[in-house]
């Protein structure tokens, strides 16, 4: 139980699932911000600022999918997705759309908080790593990169990358150790919640997506190494 509560903002508009999903989570001690909306949830989003969010995909002004893109221009904050559709998975999964987990419904209130809380142990050890500068943010700055790890956000030559949590997370991992060469299933164990559920092909679906923004922000940065057959490496040649 965390010391201090820790806020939830829950997405849904289905009232009797909304109930349960905020029972359970005050139950287990969270402080809860309901949204009935897509528009009220980024309303919400800038005023309360939480520490995590469940959003489901089928809202009825905008969709899941756009209030997630709209947050993930600002924030990397952990976002879990409740889905109706087999169909909506992939989208989710595929990382288009920059969610960190999904729960496909009906689901037990029990099974989400315990997702929730698997996704919170992460990032709480994450940001409790030491860093060069622990002031008042923590942050790791690595030649063009700087990644301030408390807000999830990083950063190429000062413009936000918006990264989903586990493409920020191998960013994190990578800018510790310059230069070293990381196996796909040492990324898993550093960085996935449930590494025994990831597979190659996640890792790499995530170091596409992770190249690609960096790629909007400056086309010839290759910053990411392939070493075939072996894994992935950072190389800092610029700083
Ligand atoms: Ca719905």
């Amino acid at each position: 139980m965390p010391s201090h509560p820790l806020s939830v903002l829950i997405v849904e508009d289905e009232p009797a699932i909304a109930e349960t999903l905020i029972y359970a989570l005050e139950s287990e001690g969270y402080r809860v911000v309901h949204a009935g909306t897509g528009s009220d949830a980024i309303r919400h989003f800038g005023k309360v600022a939480p520490d995590f969010i469940v959003l489901d995909v089928g809202l009825p002004d905008i969709t899941g999918f756009e209030v997630c893109r709209e947050i993930r221009k600002s924030s990397g904050v952990p976002i879990l997705f409740l889905t109706a559709r087999e169909g909506e998975i992939d989208r989710v999964v595929g990382l288009e759309i920059g969610g960190d987990d999904y729960v496909v419904k009906p689901f037990s209130p029990r099974e989400l908080t315990a997702r929730i809380q698997a996704i919170l142990r992460r990032t709480q050890r994450n940001s409790s790593l030491p860093s060069n500068s622990r002031s008042e943010e923590s942050s790791l700055i690595s030649g063009r990169i700087e990644l301030l790890l408390d807000r999830y956000v990083a950063r190429l030559d000062g413009k936000n990358l918006e990264l989903a949590r586990y493409e920020f997370g191998m960013l994190k991992v990578f800018l510790a150790h310059p230069g070293r060469v990381y196996t796909r299933d040492q990324l898993m164990e550093r960085v996935w919640d449930e590494p025994d559920s990831a597979s190659d092909r996640t890792v790499d679906a995530h170091i596409k997506t992770l190249r690609k923004k960096i790629h909007e922000v400056d086309g010839s940065f290759e910053p990411i190494r392939t070493h075939r057959g072996i894994g992935y490496s950072w190389q800092s040649d610029d700083g």
